[in-house]
């Protein structure tokens, strides 16, 4: 028997982010915390929705006007209506305010959407054989340099792009995705670092075809990449590099859950890597602490590109060389929505009947599942 439990409003009902990690790993909550029956009627799946902190409402009504903090507030109140063909099942699913900078539901959402098109026209096209790794590289920027990577952070990018050119030499060329992310995971101040994740597949201009390369004993030089950050660095912005400025380790490509995990964390929005924090703290935090987290929110040059072989533009043909076809995210999120959704019941097929508040209005049976 599932325990039944009466939710009085559901309005009440806050998802907590009780962690980091649980955020990065609960990517699937919106589909599966609880489901429930609305009394004396058809049973249904609802999806609780998340009510952001008062302290957090506040900052972004005054930081970033009414309108924002409206659609921030509102978030998942319209829901959208399905039906299952054969049972009559009924699945309400919360429409997000799609303010994705800012909400952190909605960027979790875009971000697991992103992560899993990268999963599937990447980087599991180089999982069917053990030969093939993920490398993750972490770039670290030095605090005297936060100013300028506000000011155009595409310099960073290119030092680094170029450190990796130095490190294959002439006539290869590796590909992969950078990240860069202002905060670190544990407090807020604005420490910005650059994620960096590549296959160990490279492109070879005298070959004129893509191959693998393996990772030197006992791993990939972790030295000579160092050194080479600290030329490009020095001669991008005349020093400042510490010693220890990259960190790399390894996933198997195979090891698809690893994979994700990594995806996830390079690719998350910054809303999603300071809001537990700001729940965390139960919004008690400084002045300058509520400033560095508007700084980072604010910040509006790109911080996600691909590069290399896999850079936008030509990562179609270069695929294609390895017998790759490339999908774009466009496309894949039309094939992806138009996928046929089955009754969690029955299996039959779910059909999307409109959009509704009528929930609202009723009391909830929340069942813990
Ligand atoms: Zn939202
Ligand atoms: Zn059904």
């Amino acid at each position: 028997m599932k325990a039944l439990t009466v939710l009085k409003s559901f309005c009440t009902n806050k998802l907590s982010f009780s962690s980091e990690k649980e955020l990065i790993n609960d990517h699937s909550h919106v589909k599966t915390l609880h489901s429930g029956v609305i009394r004396g009627e058809t049973p249904v799946y609802v999806h609780t929705r998340t009510q952001l902190t008062f302290s957090y409402l506040d900052f972004i009504k005054k930081e970033f006007g009414e309108n924002l903090h409206f659609g921030l507030d509102h978030c998942g109140e319209q829901l959208l209506k399905f039906v299952c063909e054969d049972c009559g099942f009924v699945e309400l699913i919360r429409k997000g305010c799609k303010i994705r900078n800012l909400c952190p539901v909605c960027a979790r959402n875009y971000t697991h959407l992103k992560v899993n098109h990268a999963w599937d026209s990447v980087f599991s096209k180089f999982a069917m054989s053990k030969k093939y790794y993920l490398m993750h590289l972490v770039f670290t920027v030095p605090k005297e340099f936060r100013d300028l990577i506000f000011e155009d952070s595409s310099r960073f990018f290119h030092v680094i792009y170029k450190t990796l050119k130095r490190y294959m030499g002439k006539d290869e060329l590796v590909g992969g995705v950078a990240s860069l992310h202002l905060f670190g995971s544990s407090d807020f101040e604005v420490k910005p670092h650059i994620h960096v994740l590549i296959p160990n597949v490279n492109f070879s201009k005298k070959k004129g075809d893509l191959g693998f390369f393996k990772r030197k004993r006992p791993y990939f030089n972790v030295s000579q990449l160092r050194f080479n950050y600290m030329i490009e660095f020095h001669d991008e912005f005349g020093g400042g590099l510490k010693r220890k400025n990259v960190y790399v380790n390894y996933v198997k490509m195979r090891d698809m859950d690893r994979v994700l995990h990594r995806l996830r964390y390079t690719f998350r929005k910054p809303i999603e890597n300071v809001y537990p924090m700001i729940e965390g703290a139960n919004g008690n935090l400084s002045l300058s602490e509520w400033e560095n987290i508007s700084r980072v929110l604010s910040f509006n040059g790109k911080r996600i590109r691909w590069f290399g072989f896999l850079a936008d533009g030509v990562k179609s043909k270069y695929l294609a060389l390895g017998g790759i076809s490339y999908e774009r995210f466009s496309d894949w999120l039309v094939r992806e929505e138009s996928k046929e959704k089955n009754c969690p019941e029955c299996g039959g097929v779910m059909v999307y009947v409109g959009k509704t508040y009528e929930f609202l209005e009723e009391g909830l049976f929340i069942i813990d599942t």
